[in-house]
């Protein structure tokens, strides 16, 4: 029987999760949950800069929060630092390694006499030197030949050896690279499958040669695509938004975001893009990934939350746009209730639900002057404004109800003369300067619903103001 697959996220501790360390998470995830395989967590915290827990708790909430939850505890480089060093003497031992003394200015002086592909020239390979604290260990690589391997995703890739340096396994402080830590902590792990994005295809030669010569055999790769920018750049942490946990917090369902990553350099055989993840799971392949950049396309990603959006149940809306509105406000969360499903239809991302119904909460509303401006200017915006402000007054409390607003409007609509060549009252033209005096915008949740959450008191209050406002 074949091994059961096991495959790991390996994040180094940054302080927050990248969408491109998303992407290679949700690969093994989603390849382990479809194998039937383990999913493991390690925190490549090696450099003790790093080795902080504040740069790794929103890297595991981030992770929680998407639901791509890990088997197992995770694992912390920086508990296994003797494993490394076990691993880098026998590499001595072996003489596969050697110690050097040589600082990085001189490396870089002797390049630049000798000129040529740049990196360390293998100067303390003959020397026999000892290792000891200052010493750094190399790893020797060999003189000729090559090392590659059959990515699942990028097929054959091929190193020369003439053309890889003779690379540093333990740092002069004793410190181990990622190289060493990774390489022999994916053996102690016991991992099948390395899955984890094209920025280490470089390395993964040497990660080869390291376990070739711990003879601790080798997994399989799959070298995730990089993300690009719409520049076609690799996404940048200055110039574009990188960051989960400000998708979050600008009211991305982890649920979007998930389905949104699957889809770069991935789609389902039948074209279905916005699915349910159960199904992605059952899809899902590493064979079908594509190796070229994927645009990492933020308008795609607000599309596809909408639609996320717009499926929720209204009681299941609220919930989670209620952390967006004001806290503490009693009128945001009946406004939220009383509109749940005109705002619902109309948001990409729950960071825009305030602004459609803050007018509900505020005792006046925040106008928008060009708005004003412009709907004041409009045909009949004083005769319509009256005409509201007489029918409404007569509507009562008890009848205050959409259906009835909508008769008082249109008959306000008619009086003003907005209406078109049949007579029919011309609805948009009389709603525009009423729904600037009610809700302060342009646009919003159909007027009539939102009149009617607002009730006769407030409704007739801000259209009189606004009344007063023309000449
Ligand atoms: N720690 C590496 C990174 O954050 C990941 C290495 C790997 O997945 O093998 O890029
Ligand atoms: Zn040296």
């Amino acid at each position: 029987m074949p091994e059961a697959p096991r495959c790991r996220f390996a994040p180094s501790p940054t302080g927050y999760l990248h969408v491109g360390g998303a992407h290679s998470a949700l690969a093994n995830w989603l390849f382990a949950r479809h194998t039937g395989g383990t999913f493991l967590l390690r925190i490549e915290d090696t450099d003790a800069e790093r080795n902080r827990p504040e740069l790794t708790e929103n890297v595991l909430e981030m992770l929680r929060w998407l639901g791509l939850t890990w088997d197992g505890d995770p694992v912390h480089q920086s508990d296994r630092f003797d494993l490394y060093r076990q691993a880098a003497d026998r590499l001595l031992e072996a003489g596969t390694a050697y110690a050097c003394d040589c600082t990085p200015d001189e490396v870089q002086a002797r390049h630049g006499e000798r000129g040529g592909p740049p990196g360390y020239d293998g100067h303390c390979r003959d020397r026999g030197l000892v290792p000891a604290e200052g010493r750094a260990l190399r790893f020797r690589v060999p003189d000729s030949g090559a090392t590659g391997w059959t990515d699942l995703i990028r097929g054959e890739v091929r190193f020369e050896h003439a053309n890889l340096e003779d690379f540093v396994l333990l740092r002069s402080s004793g410190a181990p690279t990622f190289l060493l830590a990774n390489a022999v902590d994916d053996a102690d792990m016991a991992i099948t499958h390395v899955i984890r994005g094209e920025d280490h295809v470089n390395g993964t030669p040497k990660y080869l040669l390291i376990r070739g010569a711990l003879g601790s055999g080798v997994p399989a790769f799959a070298h995730m695509p990089l993300l690009v920018n719409q520049g076609r750049k690799k996404l940048s942490k200055r110039r574009d938004d990188v960051s989960v946990a400000d998708y979050r917090a600008r009211g991305y369902l982890a649920e979007a975001m998930v389905n949104y990553l699957a889809l770069l350099g991935w789609g389902p055989p039948d074209g279905v893009e916005v699915r349910p993840l159960a199904e992605i799971v059952d899809l899902f392949d590493l064979a079908d990934v594509n190796p070229a950049p994927a645009f990492f396309d933020p308008q795609k990603l607000a599309h596809v939350n909408g639609e996320y959006i717009r499926a929720l149940e209204p009681a299941a809306f609220v919930e989670r746009a209620a952390p967006f509105v004001p806290p503490g406000e009693e009128r945001a969360r009946e406004a939220l209730e009383a509109l749940a499903v005109e705002v619902r239809d109309r948001v990409r991302t729950l960071a825009e639900v305030p602004e459609l119904i803050d007018f509900l909460w505020r005792d006046e509303p925040d106008i928008d002057e060009a708005a004003w401006e412009k709907a004041a200017r409009g045909k009949g915006a004083a005769e319509v404004l009256e005409g509201a402000i007489a029918g409404l007054s007569s509507i009562g409390a008890e009848r205050w109800e959409p259906g009835a607003i909508r008769t008082v409007v249109e008959g306000a609509a008619v009086e003003a003369g907005l209406v078109n060549a049949e007579g029919r009252p011309q609805l948009a033209k009389a709603q525009a300067p009423l729904r600037v005096a009610v809700t302060g915008r342009a646009v919003g949740p159909p007027l009539f619903e939102s009149l009617a959450a607002l009730g006769p008191d407030r409704t007739l209050a801000r259209l009189q103001a606004a009344r007063a406002r023309l000449p």
